[in-house]
């Protein structure tokens, strides 16, 4: 069976979420090898989670400049792969690193890139959501070795006892000169919400909500549910929430089980990040607008009196 090689997201010695929905997806279409970039010893704190999510193999490419470089790390121990391991396709997240990668991974190697796939065949034939989910489009790489990006929250995560076999490899000296070296990280503030491209609830703000105090409104239904909180770019653009927030074409792509939108009128480009999700819940006063379009439920009303209600119901039923 041919390998199926997924790159693993990790953060602070945990494997994030989209990975699980990568070696699911991966197992569709043959035998799935975890690749662990990072410092010396991060494949070890992996490995078990790994293992539980049915990597057969764990190739543990670990240098010191490993974890001080953005992207060009991985694009080089990936492209090596291909050309060693002849996988069938190579999975990545549909996240902002993730896009990086996958499409400077494609050039390298001369291969096929499929974006923002909300599901994948025995045959490497994805899936596609388009025009806030009226039509689904199936797409296929013609050349090289198949390199997909799959959008978070889209693959069910299907445990698996795999292997998880480790393989060192090597990476690559960074080239300095086209490589951007991280100088710092900073933690997003997002207090104790989940981080929101892994958050199964999302609640966004958006204009309707009228000013950063506001938001409070949002961020209090978002924690009666557990969720994450996001906004439109229009609300960003305000100045009412941070931009590591932003839901769209131009901010993070989320696929929750639900999505609820407050004051937002359903932008094209504010679908593009969230047209996957499972269910969506609008509440917006002007009946006409585009968002209730691609609502499973609407609510034509104030924000401002059906948020704090419902905030309210949730935690009487807890
Ligand atoms: P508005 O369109 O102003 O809608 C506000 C809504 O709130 C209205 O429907 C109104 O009826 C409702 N409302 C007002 N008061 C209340 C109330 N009290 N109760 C209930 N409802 C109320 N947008 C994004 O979101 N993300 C992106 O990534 C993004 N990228 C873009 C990229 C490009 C290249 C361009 C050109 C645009 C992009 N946009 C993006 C902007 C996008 O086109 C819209 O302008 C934006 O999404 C609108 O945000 P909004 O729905 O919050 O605001």
């Amino acid at each position: 069976m041919s390998e199926v090689l997924v790159l693993v997201e990790h953060v602070d010695g945990e494997v994030k979420k989209i990975t699980s929905e990568l070696l699911t997806a991966a197992r569709q279409i043959g035998e799935p090898s975890a690749v662990v970039v990072g410092e010396p010893g991060t494949a070890g704190k992996l490995g078990e989670a790994l293992a539980a999510q049915g990597a057969e193999k764990v190739y543990a490419a670990e240098s010191a400049e490993a974890g001080q470089f953005l992207v060009t790390p991985q694009v080089d121990v990936l492209s090596a792969l291909v050309a060693s391991a002849s996988p069938a396709a190579v999975l990545l997240p549909a996240s902002v690193d993730g896009k990086e990668i996958a499409g400077r991974l494609a050039v390298r190697t001369g291969s096929g890139l499929l974006s923002e796939v909300v599901g994948i065949d025995g045959s490497a034939v994805a899936s596609h959501s388009l025009f806030g989910g009226t039509y689904e489009a199936k797409a296929k790489a013609v050349s090289g070795t198949p390199v997909v990006t799959v959008l978070p929250g889209s693959v069910e995560p299907e445990p698996a006892a795999g292997a998880a076999a480790v393989e060192q490899v090597e990476v690559p000296a960074a080239d300095a000169g086209k490589s951007a070296k991280i100088t710092g990280r900073q933690p997003v503030e997002a207090g104790d919400r989940p981080e929101l491209t892994e958050a199964s609830v999302v609640v966004s703000g958006g204009r309707g909500v009228g000013s950063a105090e506001s938001f409070e409104v949002v961020e209090k239904l978002a924690d009666s549910l557990g969720a994450a909180v996001g906004a439109s770019r229009a609300a960003v653009d305000s100045g009412y929430y941070p931009h590591q927030f932003q839901v769209g074409q131009t901010g993070k792509t989320v696929s929750p089980q639900l999505y609820i939108a407050l004051g937002i009128s359903g932008a094209i480009q504010h679908r593009a990040g969230m047209q996957t999700s499972k269910t969506v819940v609008a509440v917006n006063k002007d009946a006409e607008a585009p968002i209730f379009e691609i609502a499973d439920f609407g609510v034509v009303g104030d924000l401002f009196q059906v948020a704090p209600q419902l905030t309210d119901e949730v935690a009487k039923r807890k």
